[in-house]
């Protein structure tokens, strides 16, 4: 369409480029002695002219109009004003790469686990709302560096006598674990710990209590049951979206 567009706006400009040539060269045919009027005083009620004028005219609008058309519809002008979409490229048995997060822009939450500020704000927060509805939200992992993802992935792998392929549907390899961006948390229920890190977990209160109430405070749920990164459904795995820096970091689990 846009090629048939592009055809037709090269052929009126051509065709009001030699429209005005024709009208000279009509004014030169005809010779000076039938001429009814002042040469050197062109008229611009020639019956010639008229309708060679406005055809040259009229192209020029249908070129504008058109033109106009196909600067506005054509995607590559268009999209390359965008963000460019998100890739899957990079990607490692589903998890997408992540940076981790500085040691200054953590804060400690509780004794040897640390969030980014604003997610550990937004966590307290939720937390204290929950216990007043009797529900009792334990964070149980938050900031992981690279090097501990390594040896969770790795070392309990060769213990559990795992493909690479089997971890990563539990785990994420070091450099892919959402728990390195700061924003990502591991919420146990305080009444019933021997639910921690488990799929029993979505039968307590607290997950019940965080299905309904989460997204209040900005946490969701980053593995549902069927998600698109096909990773095992993680109950007690939240991450923090309450930021554009989260939500950007986040943006490309969405596509
Ligand atoms: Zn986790």
């Amino acid at each position: 369409m846009n090629f048939l567009r592009l055809l037709l706006i090269n052929f009126c400009t051509l065709f009001s480029f030699f429209s005005v040539v024709l009208r000279n060269d009509i004014w030169h045919d005809i010779p000076v002695a039938h001429r009814s009027y002042n040469p050197h005083r062109r008229s611009f009620t020639s019956s010639r002219f008229i309708p060679v004028t406005l055809i040259g005219i009229c192209s020029l609008c249908i070129t504008l109009v058109f033109g106009s058309g196909v600067l506005v519809s054509d995607p590559n002008i268009v999209h390359s004003k965008r963000l460019p979409p998100p890739s899957s490229e990079g990607r490692l048995f589903g998890h997408f790469r992540y940076e981790e997060a500085r040691k200054d822009q953590l804060t400690t939450i509780a004794p040897g686990i640390e969030l980014r500020s604003a997610a550990a704000t937004m966590f307290e927060v939720m937390k204290r709302d929950a216990e007043r509805e009797g529900v009792n939200l334990q964070i149980l992992s938050g900031f992981r560096s690279t090097n501990l993802q390594h040896s969770i992935f790795f070392d309990i792998k060769a213990n559990r006598n795992q493909t690479a392929y089997e971890r990563a549907k539990v785990s994420a390899p070091p450099g892919y674990s959402e728990h390195a961006t700061g924003f990502a948390i591991d919420i146990g229920d305080g009444n019933d710990p021997d639910s921690n890190f488990s799929k029993s977990f979505e039968n307590t209160l607290a997950f019940e209590w965080l299905q309904i109430n989460a997204n209040r405070y900005s946490f969701t749920l980053s593995f549902p049951p069927n998600n698109s990164q096909r990773i095992a459904y993680e109950p007690w795995h939240w991450r923090f979206e309450g930021s554009v820096e989260a939500l950007e970091i986040f943006a490309p689990t969405r596509s």
